[in-house]
């Protein structure tokens, strides 16, 4: 840091320098993330000093809280869940694995495992160090789903919990959660659904998907607002069905005007909240709905666009998330080239293929800008 601050007109010029050397959502078709809804971030910029972290100062930001949970929560099956608001997936798995783990422990069980898709998001190695459990991974079936004949096969005596994946971050493929309900039911296991995707399209799906609350055998979901629930990073919801699980994570706050935290993070930013709470008000189930829905239309027309000159996806597109099959030596070259051309998509792992999120900031003559540039560059 310099001796001297500088002027607001300098720092405002560097603001914009660093502002424009970021990349404009519009041709980023490799994120999880969207230009947040204006009503959050409204909502946002009125609440910024607002810190959940000691949320007796914040009783209006708190009460925010309780009803975007209460919202969630009936969007998935249980309007009576309880939880809070994350940073995010990656806090919201490794709380919900933190609370079961928690409980086990404390019940005298150690070397514990869980069981999670091959599909699972990174957060679940950072999970195994964290929390000092095995995480397995369970094979798939052919399109992408686990198979619930290896996660059974992958049961043992130290197991402590089941992950089923509503939304796969790189598939968009949803796991059987309906089978992992009757799995983790008939072997008394805790199940997770991570709708950390999924949570804010499924609902809106034409077609029905079981993966909520409504299945018995669940027993928490985490769904993040700062992904299709337009609303400001950071914001995910962390859903338990029954309270005692949510209790696992207490910890006594003695100096604050609370008394105990739920949350990994101390400070907690409140500006995300309001803008959640704000947004899920202002657009309500038939807002959300139209969004997915579009989103919907324009990943239909990106794969008849990919069909037209010969790619197929690798699976029929179940949300908003498009694998296109491409000759694996060719998938890594055709990402570069297209990067060249300012697009930002990302590269599958197993099996590799070129990876697109069809986000809300997507339009229709992007998709077709986009369309014509691949088949210039593969
Ligand atoms: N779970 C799934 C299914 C995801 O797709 C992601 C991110 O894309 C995460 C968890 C992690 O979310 P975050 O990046 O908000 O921590």
């Amino acid at each position: 840091m310099e001796e001297r601050g500088m002027s607001r007109e300098a720092i405002e010029s560097l603001l914009q320098e660093k502002k424009l050397a970021d990349l404009a959502y519009h041709r980023i078709l490799s994120s999880m993330c969207t230009y947040p809804h204006e009503i959050a971030v409204y909502a946002h910029m009125m609440f910024l000093e607002s810190n959940l972290g000691d949320s007796g100062l914040f009783p209006g930001t708190k009460e925010m809280e309780d009803k975007v949970i209460q919202m969630v929560g009936a969007l998935l099956g249980a309007e009576d869940a309880c939880g809070y608001i994350s940073t995010g997936g990656t806090e919201s798995n490794i709380q919900a694995i933190r609370a079961v783990r928690n409980r086990k422990k404390r019940e005298g069980m150690r070397d514990m495992n869980i069981i999670v898709p091959e599909t699972a998001h990174f957060s679940f190695d950072k999970i195994a160090d964290i929390l000092s459990i095995d995480v397995k991974k369970a094979s798939l079936d052919e399109e992408l789903r686990v198979d619930v004949n290896s996660v059974e096969e992958l049961i043992d005596d130290r197991t402590i919990g089941l992950v089923g994946i509503a939304g796969t971050t790189e598939f968009g493929q949803i796991d059987p959660i309906k089978e992992l309900s009757e799995l983790a039911t008939e072997k008394d296991l805790f199940l997770f659904v991570d709708a950390a995707f999924g949570g804010f399209v499924i609902p809106f799906l034409e077609a029905h998907y079981d993966f909520d609350f409504s299945l018995s055998g669940v027993s928490a979901i985490s769904a993040d607002p700062h992904k299709m629930g337009m609303s400001t990073i950071p914001a995910g919801c962390l859903l338990f069905r029954e309270k005692s699980y949510l209790e696992e994570l207490r910890v006594p706050t003695p100096y604050l005007t609370t008394k105990e935290q739920y949350s990994l993070t101390g400070t907690r930013s409140g500006a995300a909240t309001a803008a959640t709470y704000a947004v899920l008000k202002y657009l309500g189930r038939e807002g959300l709905k139209k969004i997915v829905g579009e989103c919907m239309r324009l990943t239909r027309l990106l794969v008849e666009r990919g069909t037209e000159m010969g790619i197929s996806p690798v699976i029929e597109p179940v949300m908003n998330v498009v694998a296109l099959d491409l000759p694996e030596a060719e998938v890594e070259r055709v990402a570069n080239a297209l990067a060249k051309r300012k697009w930002r998509v990302s590269v599958t792992r197993k099996p590799k293929a070129l990876r697109l999120v069809i986000m809300p900031h997507i339009d229709e003559e992007t998709v077709h800008a986009f369309a014509e540039d691949l088949k210039e560059v593969r």
